[in-house]
């Protein structure tokens, strides 16, 4: 039986966002009946195959006013249309009075319950006190973030899967998040295989892995992470409602989300289009790098994979200052030491840089070179700091004219500090601000 499955909760929880997401870009339909000020909206979605029927209920509130009367019914008919019901929670507000009321409401239904601990992506502390969601009477919840999409997919299969599975902790979401990204077939899911020391079949009786991303718990070399494989890159953009296009959403949702990526290259295909669009992202959103060049034990001729190694560096130029690895999922060639390469560069990614060292390196490196800006002045740097924002590396640069510094000079900078600072694989923002400014910036 095709499922209908209402979001409801009280206004502000996030149920529209989550809706939205669910629903990608699709149309989602407004439900029109007379006398109804506050409509439910519907839209049809499928996951993994199972067609369904999203409903976002407009929200509860208490009141004795024709309005709030109105919507209360609206919350009413779509919990009474539904099969399933996902109660938004708020997990920055906490739990409510009027929580319990919806509780109550939804005890009383006997349609099935899944609460949905939202805004996981703002909840700083690695505690949560359980006892209070399961007071709520339901025992099904999920921490997950509407906005980010983080732990929507662990919903879903829940939703779908009918077998309990493991549910996610809390503290898992604040674990190092290692995404493998590349077009399909270059080896993506084998990886995550021979770093569980599994085989291949066992990852593709998982779910989703053709099309979304799946997570798995990593947990060696002393270090404790999630490995997210992603669904491969296609080749051309399509038209929106393609189900393509929104496994490419996702992943480039799974980049955003993640401390670094692998990407990863099948040495008989090589560097196309899609992996330079992919790298970009990548490393437009700061994150950590590291290319595999994968099935290399199909290439005997080592000047092949070296010409095809040098072919990448060309194509990413100028950020060249990251680790290439010839991998094989066959072999397993290299890839521990990849594996390594990537806890090193997530812990420098949050290591911060003192600023007073980073300014007797860089400032005297700085002064030997002339700068003649297009107003006739000399370029003059009078200070720098180092900043380490959300896990992203930001260098400030205080001169005169910062509107009319060359790119070239930026190139400059950012090789300087890349051979004093060991930072391969991390890319790295740069700006420059007025000098004048630099009293008033917080310095690490
Ligand atoms: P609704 O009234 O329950 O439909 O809530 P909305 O979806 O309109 O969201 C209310 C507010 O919460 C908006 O400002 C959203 O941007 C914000 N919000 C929704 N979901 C999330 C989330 O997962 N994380 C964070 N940080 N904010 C969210
Ligand atoms: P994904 O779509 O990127 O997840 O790719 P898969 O992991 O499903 O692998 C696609 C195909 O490539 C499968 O037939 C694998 O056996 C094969 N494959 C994966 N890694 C290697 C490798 O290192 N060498 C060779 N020769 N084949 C590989």
């Amino acid at each position: 039986m095709k499922k209908i499955i209402s979001i409801v909760g009280q206004p502000n929880v996030g149920k529209s966002t989550l809706f939205n997401y669910l629903a990608g870009y699709r149309k989602a339909i407004t439900h029109y009946s007379s006398g109804v000020t506050r409509d439910r909206i519907y839209c049809d979605c499928k996951w993994k195959g199972n067609k369904f029927t999203l409903i976002d209920s407009g929200g509860y509130v208490i009141g004795k006013k024709d309005l709030q009367i109105k919507i209360c019914e609206q919350f009413l008919f779509a919990i009474e249309e539904s099969t399933d019901v996902i109660f938004v929670i708020d997990i920055l507000s906490g739990i409510l009075p009027i929580d319990y009321k919806i509780s109550n409401i939804l005890q009383r239904s006997k349609k099935k319950v899944f609460i949905a601990v939202n805004k996981i992506d703002q909840y700083k502390s690695d505690i949560y006190e359980i006892q209070d969601i399961l007071k709520l009477g339901f025992n099904d919840y999920f921490f997950l973030s509407g906005s980010t999409g983080q732990g929507v997919n662990e919903l879903l299969n829940y939703i779908f899967s009918n077998k309990k599975e493991i549910l996610i902790k809390l503290k898992n979401y604040n674990l190092p998040r290692i995404t493998l990204v590349g077009r399909k077939n270059v080896g993506k899911s084998s990886l995550i295989n021979t770093l569980l020391n599994k085989n291949q079949s066992i990852v593709c009786d998982l779910p989703g892995t053709t099309r979304d991303c799946i997570e798995v718990i990593y947990n060696k070399f002393n270090f404790k992470c999630i490995l997210i494989d992603t669904a491969g890159i296609i080749k051309k953009k399509r038209k929106k409602e393609d189900l393509e296009y929104f496994s490419f959403l996702r992943t480039t949702q799974a980049i955003y989300n993640s401390d670094l990526c692998f990407l990863i290259i099948d040495t008989k295909i090589g560097f196309q289009k899609q992996d330079i669009k992919i790298f970009k992202i990548i490393k437009n959103t700061f994150k950590g790098i590291i290319i595999l060049i994968n099935k290399c034990d199909l290439i005997k001729k080592k000047s092949i994979l070296q010409n095809l190694k040098q072919n990448i560096i060309k194509k990413i130029y100028p950020f060249t200052d990251l680790p290439i690895y010839f991998t094989s999922n066959f072999s397993k060639q290299n890839i521990i030491k990849a594996f390594n390469q990537a806890i090193s560069i997530i812990k420098k990614q949050k290591q911060k840089i003192n600023t007073s060292y980073f300014n007797k390196i860089m400032l005297p490196i700085l002064k030997k070179k002339t700068i003649n800006l297009s107003n006739g002045r000399n370029l003059s740097i009078k200070y720098c700091v180092p900043i380490l924002k959300k896990g992203i590396k930001k260098f400030l640069f205080f001169s005169n004219n910062p509107k009319l510094i060359p790119r070239s000079y930026k190139r400059f900078i950012e090789k300087k500090i890349r051979s004093n600072f060991d930072l391969i694989g991390i890319p790295i923002q740069i700006k420059f601000k007025n000098k004048y400014k630099v009293k008033n910036q917080r310095i690490s």
